[in-house]
């Protein structure tokens, strides 16, 4: 089942993820160099997309860029 997720980072920048679920989870670090926050997403992300300006354009990020880890979403880190 495919599923899509926005969050808000940190620093302001948001995030658009399209993904399908699976027993694994992801760990997507953020695309600005001085940031370290990472978000876990339950399921193997298909697409990421930024918006680095409100209401401005979203743009595809490639994936091996940002994703950092897969873990088991289930388990505790
Ligand atoms: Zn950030």
């Amino acid at each position: 089942m495919a599923g899509v997720v926005v969050w808000r980072c940190d620093c302001g920048v948001e995030y658009k993820a399209v993904f399908n679920s699976s027993s694994k989870g992801m760990a997507v670090r953020c695309a600005t160099p001085t940031c370290k926050t990472r978000h876990i997403i339950t399921g193997q992300v298909a697409q990421l997309f930024v918006q680095t300006l409100a209401e401005g354009p979203w743009r595809e990020l490639i994936l091996s860029d940002v994703i950092v880890e897969s873990r088991a979403v289930s388990g505790q880190s």
